[in-house]
């Protein structure tokens, strides 16, 4: 606790100002000031350091019902933060306190504390925490330990292998003695891919004529977990090379966030009837109950060298947009970070 200030402060935030079609464009962002605070009586003030862009919020800047609301044209948009806590009418916090929230794309913020995570910044990096110790690292242990029920020595694909959820589920598959193929779209990420993570096999998929063929010349005995974050082509590929009773993990579709059409892969959906395939989506925050039990895997593995990760890092809140738009060409090489100050 501490006596706050009792003068607003001007903040800095990224408002949607118009609903992209097709891929999004800089025009549908603006960077506008707002007031915040002063805080009043159980309240904090935070002033953000790092923000995390996701491709998930491509689907929230769309008008239509889904698992999370739209974001509100003329509104800052939101997502995973670490910040300071920079005052605190609040006995829960203190001045200093670092945090994980949920209102990124802007400067400072204040709250009441509810759905406010406290961080220990002494285990990991600050930024971690939307990476590999947060989000993105979990959404990758619930997809293979939840809905694959992954198996020591299966053989696993994985798209999008150089992100951050694809780089992690790379190496958990490794520390699990998988075979693990990996599919990536610039020859930087294989080289990340193969220099750092261990995996078995990359293949670029921009490079390739036919990914179904490339990835049974990998695979000559078949896959049993096909990891997507991707969808589309990735999907048909993986369908192809899948062994009976195998199982695609649905983590994401990031080939057709942008579609203005439907996609025209796959195309040989009729297999998960012959070979008995179990498709099974999921979204991360229905896993919360797990997340203790992530969190002491993930530290136990990190601490044993089996698991490293790569960041992006865009500096400053104005070019958070170019971040967000980033990552559906590729710029990314692990987690995509903006850094706030
Ligand atoms: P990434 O760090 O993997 O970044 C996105 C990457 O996707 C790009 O770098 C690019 O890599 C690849 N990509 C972009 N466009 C295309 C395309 N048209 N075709 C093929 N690949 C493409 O993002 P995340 O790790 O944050 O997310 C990965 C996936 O996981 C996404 O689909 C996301 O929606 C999903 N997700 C799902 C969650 C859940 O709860 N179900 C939670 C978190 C994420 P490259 O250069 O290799 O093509």
């Amino acid at each position: 606790m501490s006596t706050a200030n009792t003068e607003a402060i001007q903040s800095k935030q990224i408002e949607l100002v118009s609903r992209p079609e097709g891929m999004p464009q800089k025009s549908n962002f603006e960077l506008r000031t707002a007031e915040v605070g002063p805080i009043q009586d159980g309240e904090i003030l935070v002033k953000n350091q790092w923000m995390s862009v996701d491709p998930y919020m491509r689907g929230r800047m769309k008008d239509s019902d889904s698992y999370v609301p739209p974001f509100q044209i003329d509104q800052p948009l939101e997502g995973g933060c670490i910040g300071e806590v920079v005052q605190s009418r609040n006995s829960d916090f203190n001045e200093g306190d670092m945090v994980l929230g949920n209102l990124g794309w802007r400067e400072y913020w204040t709250s009441k504390g509810d759905g406010i995570t406290k961080i220990d910044p002494t285990i990991a990096p600050p930024q971690a925490f939307l990476g590999a110790l947060g989000m993105t690292g979990m959404t990758a242990w619930v997809g293979l330990h939840k809905i694959a029920r992954l198996k020591e020595g299966s053989t696993v694909f994985v798209s999008a292998a150089s992100g951050a959820v694809g780089s992690i589920v790379c190496q958990l598959a490794k520390a699990m003695n998988c075979r693990v193929i990996g599919s990536a779209g610039k020859k930087e990420k294989i080289q990340w891919l193969q220099d750092k993570t261990g995996i078995d096999a990359v293949i670029h998929y921009k490079e390739v004529d036919n990914l179904s063929q490339e990835l049974a010349k990998h695979a000559p005995d078949g896959i049993d977990v096909y990891f997507d974050n991707v969808g589309s082509e990735h999907l048909e590929a993986a369908i192809d090379n899948l062994n009976d009773f195998g199982c695609c993990v649905e983590c994401g579709m990031i080939a057709t966030y942008n579609a203005t059409e439907a996609p025209s892969a796959p195309r040989n959906l009729f297999k998960v009837i012959a070979k008995r395939l179990r498709i099974e989506g999921f979204i991360v925050r229905d896993h919360l109950d797990s997340k203790d039990e992530f969190v002491r895997d993930m530290a136990k593995l990190i601490q044993q060298d089996k698991v490293v990760w790569e960041e992006t890092v865009t500096e400053g809140i104005a070019n958070a947009p170019d971040a967000f738009i980033g990552l559906f060409e590729g710029d990314n090489l692990g987690k995509q970070l903006v850094r706030l100050s």
